[in-house]
């Protein structure tokens, strides 16, 4: 649920606000959110502890404490960070509690119990799922339109899909996909072996802009990090209402496992994606197999 520019905000209030302070006290609720990688008692390992960075890695937020102790924390569709007063009311679907000494705690809540926290040494981070194996960070200098060029040019599959892939673009969600594709004026069912050169240059400027205004409107607002701020989103979440581009009504389409939203007039389907089998030489007189 935390995308990526959801995450930027949480990873510098959580830089400036909860490291360095001592880990007085540590609150554990459901546990089959977390994956202990370490022999050592749990969560007294936790305790006394500082939280020296926190770092942003795709999906991931990354925090690294004394000793080289490290949570590695995959929000999934509904975790979420919070910071509170000590004592004050905490709902029920808390997973961990970080109480600091000083009069705050860093908690993290997570309704559907999807998302993870691992709990792990540093030299134990490629044995994280999806962590070793995440493509390029696309706010880095590494994210350039050559490589993207390069990853599109293998792919076989629905440009939507490709956007998800972390293992190729470190990382994209569905909310800003379907914002990032709507920028780029494609339909989310195109194949990426169908996108035209000058559409990969423009998928490529959708990403970054896209990425980067809702980075600055993230911040601008400066809410508490538990709190979702999507109101500014063009497309996602919009279907039935018109398009600000062009007043069409949004539609919702099933692709793969998830629904996008998109407008059938600002991002039209490709004529190109279907064959007409009347101009393929020899392919008239044949019939049709099985
Ligand atoms: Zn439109």
């Amino acid at each position: 649920m935390p995308e990526l520019p959801d995450l930027v905000h949480v990873e510098a209030v959580l830089s400036r606000e909860a490291c360095g302070l001592p880990i007085a006290d540590v609150r554990v609720g459901d546990p089959v959110v977390l994956r202990l990688m370490l022999p050592d008692l749990f969560p007294a390992v936790l305790k006394d502890k500082r939280i020296v960075e926190v770092k942003r890695c795709g999906q991931f937020l990354r925090f690294d404490l004394d000793g080289g102790l490290c949570l590695v924390v995959n929000a999934m569709l509904s975790g979420r960070y919070s910071l509170a007063e000590t004592g004050a009311r905490a709902g029920r679907d808390v997973i961990l509690a970080l109480v600091f000494s000083g009069g705050t705690e860093l908690r993290y809540a997570d309704e559907t119990r999807m998302g993870k926290i691992y709990v792990a040494r540093a030299d134990q981070l490629d044995q994280i799922p999806g962590f070793a194996t995440l493509g390029v960070d696309l706010l880095s200098n590494d994210f350039t339109l050559p490589h993207m060029r390069r990853l599109v040019a293998n792919r076989r599959d629905q440009v939507r899909q490709f956007l998800l892939d972390k293992t190729a673009l470190a990382s994209i969600g569905n909310a800003y996909a379907d914002e990032i594709l709507f920028a780029a004026r494609l339909h989310p069912k195109t194949f990426c072996h169908k996108l035209q050169p000058d559409e990969v240059d423009r998928l490529f400027a959708a990403i970054r802009e896209t990425l980067n205004a809702a980075i600055r409107e993230i911040q601008a607002r400066n809410q508490p990090i538990e709190v979702k701020v999507r109101d500014f989103l063009k497309v996602r979440g919009r279907a039935g209402e018109p398009c600000p581009v062009c007043a069409t009504t949004i539609r919702r389409v099933r692709v793969g496992r998830d629904d996008a939203c998109f407008c059938p007039i600002c991002q039209p389907t490709e004529r190109k994606l279907f064959v007409d089998f009347r101009k393929v030489p020899g392919t008239a007189k044949k019939k049709p197999m099985g």
